[in-house]
């Protein structure tokens, strides 16, 4: 037998009814009947509290913005699109999006290595911020403005010289393909600056997925400081500065929900305490998975349970090719489990091991692996939670033909 191993700790604020659980007040079994299966929900609700839970902690004056590519779903974009302050995109397809959702052109802002011509020219007729990631772009953005007589708004993009520690995914501190290093940023704002057109301040974002408060108060007031520094330097008040994001959510077992109400103290006493060239800065967070992650769930029905030298396999409908993150994104080195429960039986005692795989014909598709569940039957449904981020549109859903998996996005 192998070696039992835990789930992931499923997130708080979901119920049961009749022994099922509830998504946005339906039996998951109703919704699957009713939506077929698999199928993504993402609940309002959640999302809702969610972000009435962090925009408490956070300081009044600081705005939070939704970094759509963590769940660009149309329904739900546009649910976020009225609650954040301002709505962060990496593509032209993405603005397109945006704009549809209804968000207005100055509340977007476009960052993204490796911006195409037609991206540029877009971002600059629509209005948005474009986030300059190297002085080669700042001069085609000028060039094409130019060309169109348009006066574009432009931030810059710093790749910081330090990194946000315990973070899932580094996106500063170091050689990078984001952002500009420091040295470079002075001469890039003064030549925005000297060509007329809008400068509108700084966008530093050091990394993802962090679950220790202190890691990113530390990350948020080095941010400040870089930011007071390059100021001074330019000499010139940035009108906004964007101090990245960073905050994780629980995904696997061991981990620990973010304290954001330590994060917003330390953040409050520290913009209550600015250097003066930031004094009438406006400040922002950028959040993808922490406002969404854990407001969706995957569900997929059991089409097979077999046994294999003693072991118990539940195969479903769904797989990797919705959710790849869950599997362990092709292959990683100590592959843990994402929080999961047979969501048909939800209240009933675990009874059993097995390991929950998918469809496709490849060993990589696990969602749960030597995990104890209730004695699951053809017909029942598994629900992987943490799915309202990097999910539907983070997998490859055309891997072996398979196609999307319907999403919903529920009260
Ligand atoms: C991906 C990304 C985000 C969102 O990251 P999360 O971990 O989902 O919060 C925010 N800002 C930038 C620049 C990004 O690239």
């Amino acid at each position: 037998m192998s070696k039992v191993k835990p789930t992931g700790p499923i997130p708080q604020g979901y119920d049961d009814k009749d022994g099922e659980l509830l998504i946005g007040g339906e039996k998951a079994s109703e919704l699957v009947d009713q939506h077929g299966s698999p199928l993504f929900i993402y609940s309002k609700d959640q999302l809702d509290k969610r972000f009435a839970g962090l925009r408490n902690a956070m300081p009044e004056q600081l705005h939070i913005h939704y970094a759509m590519k963590a769940n660009p779903f149309a329904p739900l974009l546009s649910h976020m699109v009225s609650l954040a302050d301002g709505i962060d995109i990496a593509s032209g397809g993405e603005l397109e999006m945006a704009i549809k959702a209804g968000a207005k052109p100055n509340h977007i802002s476009f960052a993204g290595p490796g911006k195409r011509g037609e991206e540029l020219l877009q971002a600059i007729r629509t209005g948005v911020t474009i986030n300059i990631e190297s002085p080669t772009e700042c001069d085609r953005v000028l060039k094409i403005s130019d060309r169109e007589d348009v006066q574009p708004r432009m931030a810059v993009r710093v790749n910081p010289d330090f990194d946000l520690k315990g973070s899932g995914m580094k996106m500063g501190g170091g050689a990078k393909p984001f952002g500009m290093d420091v040295e470079l940023v002075c001469p890039t704002v003064d030549r925005i600056v000297n060509a007329g057109a809008l400068w509108r301040g700084f966008h530093i974002f050091a990394g993802s997925q962090a679950l220790k408060a202190d890691a990113i108060i530390e990350t948020q007031q080095q941010t400040i400081k870089l930011a007071a520094r390059l100021a001074d330097a330019i000499g010139k008040a940035p009108d906004h500065v964007n101090l990245g994001g960073g905050f994780g959510i629980p995904y696997f077992p061991g981990d620990e929900q973010l304290d954001a109400g330590q994060i917003g103290e330390a953040l409050r006493a520290e913009l209550a305490n600015l250097p003066k060239i930031l004094a009438n800065t406006q400040f922002a967070i950028e959040l993808g998975r922490y406002l969404v992650g854990e407001a969706g769930v995957y569900l997929t029905k059991v089409v097979d349970r077999k046994v294999s030298q003693s072991q118990t396999f539940l195969v479903t409908d769904g797989g990797l090719h919705h959710q790849l993150a869950a599997s362990g994104n092709f292959g990683t080195v100590v592959r843990r489990n994402y929080p999961a429960a047979i969501a048909s039986k939800y209240t009933t005692e675990t009874q059993e091991v097995v390991s929950i795989v998918g469809c496709l014909c490849t060993p990589l598709d696990r969602l749960n692996d030597n995990v104890e569940m209730p004695k699951a039957e053809v017909g029942d449904i598994v629900a992987v939670f943490c799915a309202g981020a990097y999910g539907a549109s983070a997998s490859p859903a055309n891997f072996l033909g398979q196609g999307p998996a319907k999403e919903i996005l529920v009260d």
